[in-house]
């Protein structure tokens, strides 16, 4: 589906990305897990059109996308959630939502769907949300065009374990309608828990892509990237069992 081939790409004159490849397929959650500064928001400016490239290039649904603006890389079903949860406080959940819809019939319903909590609160100001609750109308109104590929750029961040759970758990109800994800996590411990295949970054270079649990398992991983730092994260297994509990719960499962 996404097909990022050797890309360069930085700001003004020097690179922060170094010949990076990548791909998502049909479906998948992969998982771009680094350290701060890696270059993870960097490549998902670059997918989504924020940046452009340097070299390389960027194909979606085999059709070359990179010198296209923002706008039509939505169109085509590319849907961005930048870093930082950036809900507009002073506005409601409807008017938070309605930024993100595309041109198409109103996929309200769609969201609400996902994220039902939401129905009922369409006139509360998303000011008055906790953070867990802005990252999910993030998350939502990044889903208002209906993407075919979303973005998420550290949904995680800032949350408590608990409610990590739950974004993670809502991740992997996306994967379950179809939608494919990239997931630029420091959370690599959470991020791999749900993934299909990660790849870690490290400065602007992909230093190790694989299967999610072949990473997980890896000592190399577990020692940079799944030690010290993940104080938020619980462990894998618990992290599965709670965004599996939390599916249910979510998705009205019983
Ligand atoms: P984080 O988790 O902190 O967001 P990251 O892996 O997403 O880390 P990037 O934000 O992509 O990393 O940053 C990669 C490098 O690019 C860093 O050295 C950063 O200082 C630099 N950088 C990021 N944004 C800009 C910018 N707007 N102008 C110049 N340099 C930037």
């Amino acid at each position: 589906m996404l097909d990022i081939a050797a890309i360069s790409t930085g700001y003004g004159r020097d690179a922060v990305l170094h010949d990076v490849s990548l791909s998502v397929g049909d479906g998948e959650i992969v998982t771009l897990i680094g350290a701060n500064g890696a270059g993870k928001s960097t490549l998902a400016k670059s997918v989504s059109g924020l940046l452009g490239l340097m070299g390389g290039e960027i194909r979606f649904e085999t059709t070359r996308i990179d010198r296209l603006d923002t706008a039509a890389r939505l169109a085509r079903g590319i849907a961005h959630v930048p870093e930082g949860r950036q809900v507009f406080a002073g506005m409601t959940v409807a008017e938070n939502l309605a930024l993100g819809a595309g041109p198409g019939p109103s996929q309200l319903d769609f969201v609400c769907e996902l994220f039902p909590v939401l129905r009922q609160r369409m006139t509360a100001l998303a000011g008055n949300f906790s953070g867990g609750q802005q990252q999910m109308l993030a998350i939502a109104r990044g889903l208002m065009s209906r993407p075919k590929l979303i973005i998420l750029d550290e949904p995680s961040l800032g949350l408590s374990p608990l409610l990590v759970g739950e974004i993670f758990a809502l991740i992997e109800g996306l994967r379950a309608r179809g939608i494919s994800v990239l997931l630029a996590e420091q959370n690599a411990r959470a991020a791999l828990a749900i993934a299909d295949r990660g790849y870690v970054i490290e400065n602007g270079r992909v230093t190790l892509t694989g299967p999610a649990a072949a990473l997980l398992h890896s000592p190399d991983i577990a020692a940079r990237y799944l030690g010290v730092g993940v104080a938020t994260a619980t462990s894998a297994a618990q992290t599965r069992a709670m965004a599996e509990r939390l599916r249910r719960h979510a998705w009205g499962e019983g």
